[in-house]
């Protein structure tokens, strides 16, 4: 931020729209050009950034305030499969100059409700105009007891494999808003368009991860591509029983209308889920701070000794797919 005296159109925008969010001491009121935090004790530092971009991964006429709430939940997502509790976050916007202060309104008063919601004050922030698209970059910090980020790396043969919530949803929303239709209900439809919108991260089960998990990763680019990935971090082969991963009624009708459709509930992106491996010992421990942090778990197949991991249909039969995850490239 700039500590300059006379007061830019920079400045002026942070007073209105940012200054609210940076409830931190170490913030300073976003007055200083920088911020401090002193990490609670015994802990690490947990660090994640990531970017949405408009026409990338939402529609320019997206809300504001959901565009705010989806930069601000990805990275929050992040933190959870890590095990981590949120700290605060750091904000980097760059506007086409035709965004003004209406949208600027709505996209503080999203990021506001959602920092308050998550416990994640604003640290500090930048903002100038781009002849591109909008783009918001968020920088965001969380912390762990020390040693204890769970990583992908560290599923072994034996362990069961869990998913958070539903698969799958929030790419047939967004196949939907291309004009895709299943004649689904209007409330099924509202469901899937608004998992593409807004993630609901699985902070509540943050805690219940880091204290049972072997290896996790949040699922953002389909639960095939991200679950290989886990799975070669780790050194280990997985079976996964496709009829057991956990579906809405809505991805459900989908389904049903379109059976090709659960290539693209495997393979899509922006579920925002956790995945995780849980040793034996302590799946049913696991259940159990699952149930009591309110965040559905689905076990959905047992991690092997070798590599890859396969995706088996209800007989048997190993699924193929025509590519394993989104990519942006
Ligand atoms: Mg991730």
């Amino acid at each position: 931020m700039p500590g300059r005296d006379d007061m830019s159109a920079e400045d002026r925008l942070i007073a209105r729209f940012f200054q609210p969010l940076a409830t931190h001491p170490g913030a300073l009121g976003l007055s200083d050009d920088a911020a401090f935090l002193t990490p609670p004790p015994d802990c690490d530092l947990v660090l994640k950034t990531d970017a949405i971009v408009g026409g990338v991964h939402f529609f320019p006429e997206d809300a504001a305030h959901s565009v705010a709430g989806k930069a601000l939940r990805v990275n929050l997502s992040d933190l959870a499969a890590k095990g981590a509790r949120p700290l605060g976050f750091l904000l980097s916007l760059a506007l086409p100059k035709d965004v003004g202060d209406e949208w600027l309104e709505g996209f503080a008063q999203g990021l506001r409700g959602d920092s308050v919601l998550f416990s994640c004050p604003l640290f500090g922030g930048d903002t100038d105009r781009t002849p591109g698209p909008i783009t918001v970059s968020i920088a965001m910090f969380g912390a762990v007891p020390e040693g204890t980020m769970v990583r992908r790396a560290g599923a072994k043969a034996g362990d069961h494999v869990f998913v958070s919530g539903t698969i799958g949803d929030a790419t047939l929303g967004l196949m939907m808003r291309k004009g895709k239709d299943w004649n689904l209900a209007e409330e099924q439809r509202q469901h899937l368009v608004s998992r593409y919108l807004l993630p609901q991260p699985r902070n509540a089960l943050a805690e219940a991860v880091r204290t049972h998990a072997s290896a996790a990763m949040d699922i953002s680019d389909g639960l095939v591509g991200d679950f290989s990935k886990l799975c070669r971090a780790s050194g280990v082969a997985a079976t996964i029983d496709v009829p057991r991963i956990p579906l809405s009624d809505a991805a459900k009708a989908a389904a049903a209308a379109e059976p090709e459709a659960i290539d693209s509930v495997l393979t899509g992106g922006d579920d925002y889920e956790i995945v995780c491996t849980v040793p034996p010992a302590k799946a049913d421990s696991f259940r159990t701070a699952a149930r009591g942090s309110g965040v559905a778990v689905t076990e959905i197949g047992e991690i092997k000794a070798g590599e890859g991991a396969r995706f088996l249909a209800g007989d048997g039969r190993a699924l193929t797919f025509k590519r394993t995850s989104f990519s942006h490239f």
